[in-house]
């Protein structure tokens, strides 16, 4: 056997110190082209690498053949690239992770003090709001100011009033991501966030694909907004309006709306079908005709050697489940990061009121609170017309909206781990209890030990 070492990704001003003193460029495309050649090429692949290092220009070639013409589009996952993006906007982040094939870390709200950069969107400035923009988001950071000493006076940690007074602040504040992504998920990036309805969304495509262009140009060939893509709001919108569905304030803050029918039963099949050499059918047939105590016992026996930091066996993914959610614009963020669930969102919603952290009750802010909200909606409901989607800079991270979250089982033991965890965010923890409680009554067995990290051993001893 030989592993051998064929690349790390490396800062990028070294990347060009050392394309000075070596007189060559250097691409992740090389990495691409030389494995794109494994499957026809007898060579060992670290020779095709070196091969493909010394003819970039023959690379790229035989990359836009294969990855394009061929259709063999994997290939483009072995380039990958890193971008620091900087003064982007909270709700520009929304679009940005919406890509799930990509790593983000993201400066928190959570942990720092804010000062008062915000985005000023080119839809704001051109339709004549600029100054009441302005005023408002000075508005609010002065209310988040006050709002955080108040809470600190209250008795409150000063890590409790970062991490609430930042509910008063828009989503035009401004943030800074580290992301990670292959070529293939950039240029579906690019081309998808060319059409985004905002403007600082396709700004940021834009610059994206400058760069793609220069150090990726054989694997990001397409990255043009498409009829396809530029279609997608007006469709949905036009469906949502078609519809005979009502508008309904009335919500609970986690439903579980569908699931897979006898989940637990779907599962012990899982574990006697990978344990067996009979059909899907004939173990699902089996597991059905067992006792309740039988099936318990064949799940349970999955988790004995378990601990906290141990995932669920695939098996447990036989459980789908189907959550609506009503979150705020600040639980959104942390909820939108589990990249191995679905999620659907209906845009944010004034209608749907606003999350307010008990620390701001405890510390007698509820008035200050609502005008900052106050003062938010009504220059939301006074530029909306007129500016569209992105009056939605101006609300504030307390805003809701409804998510429908599609997720199995498995992935919901991770969730609740990180989230039911005491170190976890308030709202997060709240939403994630509830998702558990409604898993635990429909399955049992199979959710028999969700819930957080810490609380890792005491739930197991109860099931024991
Ligand atoms: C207490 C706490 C504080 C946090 N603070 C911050 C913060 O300050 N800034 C910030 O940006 N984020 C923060 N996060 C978010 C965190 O980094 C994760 O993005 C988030 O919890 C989602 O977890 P995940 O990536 O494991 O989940 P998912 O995306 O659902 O992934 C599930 C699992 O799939 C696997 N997986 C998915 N994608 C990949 C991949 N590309 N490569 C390898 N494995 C993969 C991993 O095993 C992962 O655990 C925080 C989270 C917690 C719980």
């Amino acid at each position: 056997m030989k592993v051998i070492l064929a690349g790390i990704n490396v800062e990028a001003d070294l990347v060009k110190e050392a394309e000075t003193v070596l007189g060559v460029e250097m691409t992740p495309e090389v990495i691409s082209a030389a494995y794109a050649r494994i499957s026809r090429d007898p060579r060992d692949v670290n020779i095709l690498r070196k091969e493909a290092r010394k003819e970039v220009k023959k690379a790229r070639r035989s990359n836009e053949s294969i990855v394009f013409d061929m259709g063999h589009s994997s290939i483009a996952e072995h380039a990958v690239l890193n971008f620091d993006i900087i003064g982007i906007s909270r709700i520009a982040v929304e679009a940005i992770e919406h890509f799930r094939l990509a790593s983000y870390t993201e400066k928190s709200q959570r942990y720092i003090r804010l000062g008062r950069d915000h985005v000023i969107p080119k839809e704001i400035v051109e339709n004549g709001f600029r100054d009441e923009f302005f005023e408002l988001v000075e508005l609010l950071s002065l209310y988040y100011e006050e709002l955080y000493k108040m809470i600190i006076e209250s008795g409150s940690a000063s890590g409790t009033a970062k991490e609430d007074a930042r509910y008063l602040m828009p989503l035009a504040t401004s943030a800074q991501i580290g992301m990670t992504v292959n070529a293939r998920t950039l240029e579906y990036m690019i081309s998808r966030l060319s059409c985004h309805p905002l403007a600082e969304v396709r700004e940021f495509s834009d610059r994206l694909a400058d760069i793609a262009i220069r150090k990726v140009p054989s694997l990001v060939k397409y990255p043009d907004p498409t009829e396809y893509y530029k279609a997608m709001p007006l469709i949905r919108a036009e469906a949502g309006m078609a519809s005979s569905a009502k508008p309904d304030e009335k919500f609970k803050r986690v439903d579980l709306v569908d699931a897979t029918a006898h989940g637990d039963t779907a599962l012990a099949a899982g574990i006697i079908f990978s344990g067996s050499d009979s059909s899907y059918s004939d173990s699902y047939a089996a597991a059905s005709k067992m006792k309740k105590e039988e099936r318990e016992a064949i799940i349970a026996s999955t988790m004995k050697e378990m601990k906290s930091f141990d995932g669920v066996w695939r098996e447990f993914e036989n459980i789908d489940m189907l959550f609506e959610v009503v979150v705020s614009a600040s639980c959104y963020a942390q909820l939108k990061r589990h990249r191995m669930t679905t999620q659907t969102v209906q845009p944010y919603s004034t209608g749907l009121g606003v999350s307010i952290p008990d620390s701001v009750k405890k510390a007698k802010g509820i008035g200050i609170f609502r005008k900052a909200i106050k003062s938010s909606e009504s220059l939301y409901r006074k530029i909306s017309d007129k500016a569209g989607i992105s009056a939605d800079y101006l609300l504030t991270n307390a805003h809701r909206r409804r998510v429908l979250v599609k997720i199995n089982m498995r992935e919901l033991y991770h969730f609740s781990r990180l989230r039911s965890d005491s170190h976890a965010q308030w709202e997060i923890r709240e939403i994630s209890d509830m998702m558990c409680a409604l898993a635990k009554e429909r399955f049992p067995y199979g959710g028999a030990i969700l819930g957080g990290k810490d609380r890792f051993p005491a739930i197991k001893k109860s099931q024991a």
